[in-house]
């Protein structure tokens, strides 16, 4: 017997607080029942009542082959049958760890780690560990997981929630973290100018994405990086979202790669992985130099552990996923976002409806109302001024037309080497009446 979303979702609000194991799906912004999926396969998902949606969430990133690739999952059964998980070493770490570094050679050492909450908590310690300095600057409206010192004006669900930041956080800790505004490099200089003495570390998105996708102004992250460097503070470059979905080395590899001119490409001192780098299964990475990665545990003094980390079946998902994701599949997907983010825009300049779509390389999102349409969206304050309400009757109109969009304004949209002509089409043709309920809301 089929079950309906709301009665899944009656049920689960008993077991679970809210009834979601993390917020943003609980379609707190956007109202109405969360959808239960049961399945999923390339393009699309299917709810527990049996209904098909064209998938634009993809596991918020992960999915970058599609849903359920038929590699992806008979590498994970073969990795299965050789035993789950075994506390011990594996060469398929390494070979991770090795693939990882091929395409950001950066990285020559690679920890490996479950979730990427962890990977930027443990480059935060590690960043105190090597600095013996205890602050660590951060932008407003990006966010870097639920660590207890990332969580301040950060974007995602915090944002979604309409949150500062998280009870249970201690004055003491959320005192070691300084919050600048994104993009404006004369706060950075002067938070620097303040307190650089005692920062270990700017932690920053590499092109955000937890605000809608705000485009990192030409120079900026160069800028961040002369800068920490200046001040001997680490710079560490959290790609959990844009790593290995925006190009084959990420976003440092697409800025960096297309760079001119002797101060435009820079290199961070660490790097955060995460989504794609699992295929679909917990795994997440941090990497750097390896006189900074040398300091962690057992080599060095800055602990870290985990009883998953690495865990077999996941890491065999990453691998087959990273080792599949050659260049034409990420031609595809810079395609499809392309086509797609274009088709955004003329349904909802049809409409009359003012709004800006913004990209980071094949990630895109849309910012309703005049002012972001005039200024386009530069910060946290300009996304947060949007006119959210406009993205709930956008996105419910489109769940009615079969579309599973991200439940929130601030949330970009991913798209899969899966998502072909034929579903591609089938959100278009959703495109029209979605902007009409937009232009009407
Ligand atoms: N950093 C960034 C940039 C992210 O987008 C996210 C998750 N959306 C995280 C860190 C946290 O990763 P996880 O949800 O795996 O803990």
């Amino acid at each position: 017997m089929t079950l309906s979303n709301h009665d899944a979702f009656v049920r689960a609000q008993d077991a679970i607080p809210g009834g979601v194991n993390s917020p943003v799906r609980a379609y707190g912004s956007v109202g109405g029942d969360p959808r239960f999926l049961a399945s999923a396969r390339g393009a699309y998902v299917t709810d527990v009542a049996g209904r098909e949606y064209v998938d634009l969430v993809c596991s918020w990133g992960p999915a970058l082959l599609g849903h359920a690739h038929p590699e992806v999952v008979a590498a994970v059964q073969e990795a299965a049958t050789r035993g789950l998980s075994f506390g011990a070493p594996t060469v398929g770490e390494v070979e991770l760890a090795e693939e990882i570094r091929r395409r950001v050679p950066l990285t020559e050492r690679v920890r490996l780690v479950s979730t990427g909450t962890e990977a930027t908590m443990t480059a935060i310690r590690l960043a105190r560990g090597v600095t013996g300095r205890d602050l660590v600057v951060k932008f407003a409206g990006c966010y870097h997981g639920h660590g207890d010192a990332l969580l301040a004006d950060a974007g995602s669900g915090v944002a979604t929630l309409a949150l500062p930041g998280s009870a249970g956080v201690t004055a003491a800790t959320a005192g070691e973290t300084i919050v600048v505004p994104y993009g404006d490099l004369s706060s950075v200089e002067a938070a620097f100018a303040q307190h650089g003495p005692r920062i270990a570390a700017l932690i920053t998105e590499a092109a955000p994405a937890n605000m809608g996708i705000v485009t990192p102004p030409d120079g900026f992250n160069a800028g961040l990086r002369r800068i920490t460097r200046e001040h001997g503070a680490l710079l560490i470059f959290d790609e959990v979202l844009t790593g290995f979905r925006v190009g084959p080395s990420g976003w440092w590899g697409l800025e960096t790669g297309s760079a001119s001119g002797p101060d435009a490409a820079y290199d961070p001192d660490l790097f955060t992985f995460g989504k794609v780098v699992g295929g679909g299964m917990p795994v997440a990475a941090l990497g750097g130099s390896a006189a900074v990665m040398d300091h962690l545990a057992p080599l060095g003094p800055v602990y870290q552990a985990g009883t998953l980390s690495g865990n077999p079946v996941a890491v065999a998902a990453g691998l087959a996923t990273l080792r599949l994701a050659d260049a034409g599949v990420y031609a595809h997907v810079d395609a499809a976002a392309a086509r797609l983010s274009a088709a955004v825009g003329a349904a909802l300049d049809d409409a009359g409806v003012p709004h800006v779509v913004q990209h980071a390389g094949n990630l895109f999102s849309v910012f309703f109302g005049e002012a972001a349409a005039r200024h386009g969206v530069r910060t946290y304050a300009d996304a947060k001024a949007q006119d959210a309400f406009r993205y709930t009757a956008f996105f419910h109109s489109m769940l009615d037309s079969g579309v599973n969009l991200p439940p929130s304004v601030f949330e970009a949209w991913f798209l899969s080497a899966a998502h072909d002509d034929a579903a591609l089409e089938r959100i278009e043709a959703a495109l029209p009446r979605a902007a009409r309920a937009a232009a009407s809301a």
